[in-house]
């Protein structure tokens, strides 16, 4: 099956989700990343995106908030080929009321073999990876 892509050429991009007990790690590593990402395009769900907005003064287009579809939203868009790299900092501590969208979302990444960090080391990884940019 042929996937359809809008992406623009050479511009890869990044998804940002982050539960609540993670959002500061994640502003965080973006803060420090900021160079990189700002030659990407940047989705993110919405408290997420708002946040990291914030912090960086990089442009986000916001999605809905994870628990209200979010996280749906970034599992539609790479299984339609639109994103080459989600940054998804899950909480392994907390219960989600949205737990079935964030198995879904990573179900779906591997399906589509699309790389997915959920964790900081892994960030590191995937971002400063030739592979990337
Ligand atoms: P949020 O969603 O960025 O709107 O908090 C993240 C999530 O809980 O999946």
């Amino acid at each position: 099956m042929e996937r359809q892509t809008t992406r623009r050429v050479g511009v890869p991009r990044v998804a940002l989700i982050a539960h609540d007990g993670c959002k500061n790690e994640l502003a965080e590593w973006a803060t420090f990343n900021r160079g990189t990402l700002a030659r990407c395009e940047l989705v993110a769900t919405g408290t997420t995106g708002g946040m990291v907005a914030k912090a960086t003064g990089l442009s986000i287009d916001l999605l809905l908030s994870g628990p209200l579809g979010g996280d749906a939203q970034v599992g539609a868009m790479l299984v339609d080929a639109r994103l080459d790299l989600i940054v998804f900092f899950w909480d392994p501590l907390t219960t989600q009321p949205h737990d079935v969208d964030v198995k879904a979302l990573l179900r779906l990444a591997v399906l589509y073999n699309v790389p997915i960090a959920c964790n900081r080391a892994t960030a590191d990884f995937l971002i400063s990876s030739p592979l990337f940019l």
